[in-house]
């Protein structure tokens, strides 16, 4: 058992408007940090150029705020961490467990569509990879760069590794909590050959937040239920680095009235627009159900 100080991090993309799902989870993970004195820490993840804009990002800087969070400066930008998220490739590359891609889009969907593939699961980034460029590149040679994919050769990552565990203090969207055990061997068919490295980015969402968790010393990840299955390929990905596992909290998700998801583009639950009607942080609170009006939170 690692000693390490309570670490949480909130970690938003600044690609669009906070809502109130992302209060749920920032309100959550202070809560969780302020409990044993821990730290709460923001990170923009801003992989994405073409999405994430100084706007949004202001946006998260004034909300949260306002919320009453507040968090140590300087924030970690992790378009700052791409030669991190490269050396973490190199390093899979000299193992020859990560492959370049050079499938489109529609290749994939094409090879899918095939009738010998036979019916296709989806995983936690979509349909999985059929595998078309398993084996036809060379993995000898520097690790290719500059406007190519690179998958995990899953199979190959998982064959020699033994069950991995993790702990859970909230939920899978199907009750799943406490120590949790699984074969890896298991992300061959539900994951696939996951991208580590996008070709438009030379990184992605499961490498970059694996790398910078574990460079923040992260001990404590709260995020909401639809990341749970994710969560399987980053306690693999810390297996395979080296890096620490933090304990994790997912939480429930906020719904609308009909029982749908919140959205990046639903503007009418933006925390900036029930600000701008007159709303109170108080309000905000009861909204998500962290705080009756008599005042008790619950989490
Ligand atoms: N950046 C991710 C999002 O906006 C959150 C990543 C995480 O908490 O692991 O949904
Ligand atoms: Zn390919």
């Amino acid at each position: 058992m690692s000693s390490a100080r309570h670490s949480e991090r909130f970690a938003p993309s600044p690609t669009g408007p906070l809502h109130l799902g992302h209060a749920f989870s920032a309100l959550t993970g202070w809560q969780n940090a302020q409990v044993d004195g821990g730290t709460f820490l923001l990170r923009i993840e801003d992989i994405d150029r073409s999405r994430a804009r100084p706007e949004w990002e202001s946006q998260i800087f004034e909300d949260l705020k306002w919320l009453g969070l507040d968090w140590p400066q300087p924030v970690l930008r992790q378009s700052e961490r791409l030669p991190a998220h490269q050396e973490a490739l190199e390093n899979l590359w000299k193992r020859r467990i990560i492959y370049p891609c050079t499938c489109r889009r529609r290749d994939i969907q094409a090879a899918l569509s095939a009738p010998q593939e036979g019916v296709w699961t989806t995983g936690p980034d979509g349909p999985v990879y059929p595998g078309t460029c398993r084996h036809r590149h060379s993995r000898t040679g520097p690790l290719p760069e500059g406007d190519i994919t690179l998958r995990l050769d899953m199979a190959a990552a998982t064959s020699a590794t033994g069950l991995l565990d993790f702990t859970e203090t909230g939920q899978s969207p199907r009750g799943v909590t406490g120590d949790i055990s699984f074969a890896p061997t298991n992300l061959v068919s539900s994951a696939g050959d996951i991208v580590l490295a996008r070709r438009d980015l030379g990184t992605s969402y499961h490498l970059a937040v694996v790398v910078d968790d574990a460079y923040q010393q992260i001990t404590h990840v709260t995020r909401g239920q639809d990341l749970f299955e994710a969560t399987y390929i980053h306690v693999l990905l810390q297996h395979l680095l080296g890096l620490p596992v933090p304990v994790f909290h997912h939480h429930r998700l906020i719904r609308d009235e009909a029982g749908k998801r919140l959205a990046k583009r639903d503007d009418a639950r933006a925390i900036a627009h029930y600000r701008a009607e007159g709303a109170t942080p108080g309000d905000i609170r009861r909204m998500i159900g962290l705080e009756t009006s008599a005042g008790h939170a619950k989490l």
